[in-house]
């Protein structure tokens, strides 16, 4: 049986939809498509499209902000920012979420040149590896970069999809679950297109 991995409140709202790729054994099976708030998920780790200050700001950042508390930001500012491309995980606070991961994704400004591809890999992998570090194996990412930094959708969700891909298929026993958490219609649509090609059961 599937550990659940959102709550049951927020698969009945009509705007948010979840996905799952079709189960069995295979990679298919540790991932998920969710469009909705980040903020929902009662998984171990949410990851944060943050800035280099971890101060928040807008986006996705200021809604887990919003919805951690406080003591969210108190521990952001002990934590003297990160660099482009890294990431630091905090508590979750009033999040149902364990941990928040605080990725800076590369300000792209609408094109992703080798600098913003190789720094928005790197985000899901420093997440990933700070998963496989404290010993978490359920995590939602959003779409990293792709709001206010302007990294272009199409190459930004097939980075996500591949780097999350090769990161199961090399540390098999790490991770249960990757939810895919989109905001935005566009990404949705692109991300369910991606993901079944990407994911693929042979
Ligand atoms: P960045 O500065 O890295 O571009 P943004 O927060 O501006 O980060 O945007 C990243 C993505 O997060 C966008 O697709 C945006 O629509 C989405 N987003 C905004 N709010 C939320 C939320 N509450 N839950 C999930 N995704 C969100």
């Amino acid at each position: 049986n599937k550990i659940p991995t959102w709550r049951d409140e927020s698969r009945s709202n009509d705007k948010e939809e979840g996905e799952h790729m079709p189960t069995g054994e295979g990679l298919s099976d540790k991932v998920s498509l969710y469009k909705g708030d980040i903020t929902v998920l009662e998984v171990d780790a949410i990851v944060n499209a943050a800035n280099s200050s971890l101060l928040g700001g807008g986006g996705v950042d200021g809604c887990i902000h919003k919805a951690a508390g406080p003591c969210l930001y108190d521990e952001c500012h002990s934590l003297n920012g990160c660099d482009t491309g890294k990431a630091k995980i905090t508590c979750g606070y009033d999040l149902p979420a364990k941990y928040v991961i605080h990725t800076v994704g590369p300000v792209a400004r609408g094109h992703a040149g080798p600098t913003e591809i190789s720094d928005l890999t790197s985000c899901y992998q420093n997440c990933l590896r700070l998963m496989k570090e404290h010993r978490l194996s359920t995590v939602a990412f959003p779409c990293i970069s792709t709001g206010i930094y302007g990294f272009p959708n199409e190459p930004a969700a097939e980075i996500a999809l591949k780097t999350v891909k090769s990161w199961i298929e090399e540390n098999p026993d790490t991770i249960t679950r990757v939810i895919f958490c989109v905001f935005l219609e566009t990404d949705f649509a692109i991300y369910k297109k991606k993901m079944s090609a990407i994911f693929q059961d042979n």
